[in-house]
Order: structure tokens, then sequence, then C-alpha cells
């Protein structure tokens, strides 16, 4: 069994907090769960980096490049003060709490204060999901983006059957804002476009989208529609435009791509809350 795998088999935090017993310990956590054995540069992708004598960092191998990394660059974990074994706790108890954890409780049971428990579920619930969230109200812009492997990291053999197979291993997914900050991503999979928004936005709500005619008809069923229509290079009409849930897919992509490196579509799931 890998160490990463007796560390999820913990039956609660007691035992979980035994085994993140110094900071060096989690790191090695986090490297597996990143890289698993074989740690990439996240600022060029190449393999094989050295392991500086601090047992920290890493440089890159590669020419071009040669910078030096520890496997929180480019995570949602870069530039916290915050340690690491408390962000693999809050993971363990937001995953163990199937109704949702609070900042206030998190931050009584983890002894940080509200403020950093608040910074903490907001990264957390990002990679990890929120369990039957509320529906979105008030202004709720929505769009699609497509996430997948890229192929250029992929083993050979595996390239090959995608691309025999003719697609670009790409899903789509839906992101829903609502205005006053609270955003949901889920894989469209088989629902119409119509489906998702009705599943995650409340009757009351305002909708805001681009022009993309399988949105068409929300207006009958919600408070209002609006539409901006990129092709023309309109992006504002009104309160309607879609510039907030573009820069959540942004985040949510380097969130993705930093975490995990590359995450294939057998695993997005776990990325995305899924309704369907
Ligand atoms: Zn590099």
């Amino acid at each position: 069994m890998t160490q990463l795998a007796q560390l999820y088999e913990s039956k609660n935090l007691g035992e979980l907090m035994l085994k993140l017993s110094s900071e060096d310990v989690c790191r090695s956590y986090m490297e597996e769960m990143r890289w698993g054995n074989n740690p990439v540069c996240p600022h060029c992708g190449a393999p094989n980096p050295y392991r500086l004598r601090d047992g920290k960092k890493f440089r890159c191998k590669s020419k071009t490049c040669k910078r030096n990394f520890t496997v929180t660059v480019g995570t949602v974990f870069e530039n916290s003060k915050i340690e690491l074994r408390i962000w693999i706790a809050a993971g363990y108890l937001l995953s163990a709490h199937k109704k949702g954890i609070s900042s206030h409780q998190l931050s009584r049971d983890l002894g940080i204060t509200q403020k950093s428990a608040w910074f903490v579920l907001q990264r957390l619930r990002l990679i990890m999901g929120e369990p039957n969230p509320e529906p979105l109200q008030n202004v709720v812009e929505i769009d699609e983006t497509y996430i997948g492997g890229r192929l250029a990291n992929m083993n050979r053999k595996k390239r090959k059957a995608i691309v025999d197979a003719g697609t670009d291993n790409k899903i789509p997914v839906m992101g829903l804002v609502q205005r006053d900050g609270k955003a949901r991503l889920t894989v469209i999979g088989k629902n119409s476009f119509k489906d998702v928004v009705r599943l995650n936005v409340d009757k009351s709500a305002t909708i805001a989208t681009d022009s993309h005619l399988s949105y068409q008809g929300l207006d009958q069923e919600f408070a209002a529609h609006g539409t901006v229509n990129h092709t023309i290079n309109e992006f504002r009409n009104g309160i309607f435009y879609t510039n907030s849930v573009e820069g959540f897919f942004s985040l949510f992509k380097r969130t993705i791509f930093g975490t995990y490196h590359q995450i294939s579509p057998k695993h997005l799931h776990r990325a995305c809350p899924i309704f369907s």
C-alpha cells in the first residue's frame, strides 16, 4: 500500500494527525498526491527534476527552464502561510462532514483563525466540490468550457488510442457564478445545457449567458435571461455579462492543472460536483 493510501485509510482525525507528524511527512504526501512517483516541473512540464539538498525544493532539468520549485508551486496551497498538515486535516474534515462544515467550526477544530479557516475552505471547496449545494440565486452568470488532458502529457499508447478514436479528450463543463461570489462547476455529461441550469439555479434568479442556442427559452422559466454575443464582440449588455464566470474558469483551470498537473476525464468528476 502506498503511504498516501495509508493516509486515506485513517479512521478518524486523531489517527490522521498522528500520521501527519511533521511538515516533511506532509510534504511527501503532497508530492505523492500531485505527481505519484514522477515529479514534473510546474513551470514547463519537464519530467525528472533534481531534488535539492534541503529535501523540499526541486530544480528543473530542462536547459531552457532550470527553475526551482516545491510541491505547492502553482497550486491552491502556494503562498499561504498555512501549514500543510492543516490543509490535509481540513480536507479530511470537509470530506468527512457530508453536510459541509462552517469556517467557525473548522477554526475551532484545527485551532486556526476563522479567517484562515475561511480561506482554506474556499480553496478546498474549489477542488473537492460541495455536497448538495443550494440553488444559486439573484444574478447568475453561466458559461461553458472544455477541460481535458493535454495530449502532449500522455504516454504514447494513450495518445494513440485517443487520436484513433477521433475524440479530442475534452469534456464540456458548465460554470455557474452567483454574483455575490458563490460559484459552481459541473460536468455537463448527457444533460442538456438547460437541464444543468434547472438543477443548479433557483427559478427566481436572473440569468446571464452567451448567445449559445442551447440556452434559448430560459426566459420562460426564470425571472429573466439576457445574453451577450461574443462572436460580434459584445461583452456587456446592461447587467448581462459573463466576466465573473470566465474569471472563475481560469482560476479553476489553474487549480486543476496546478494541483493534478493533468486530470483525466475519468477523474474530472472528483474535481467538479456532478448533478446527473
Ligand atoms: Zn521547468
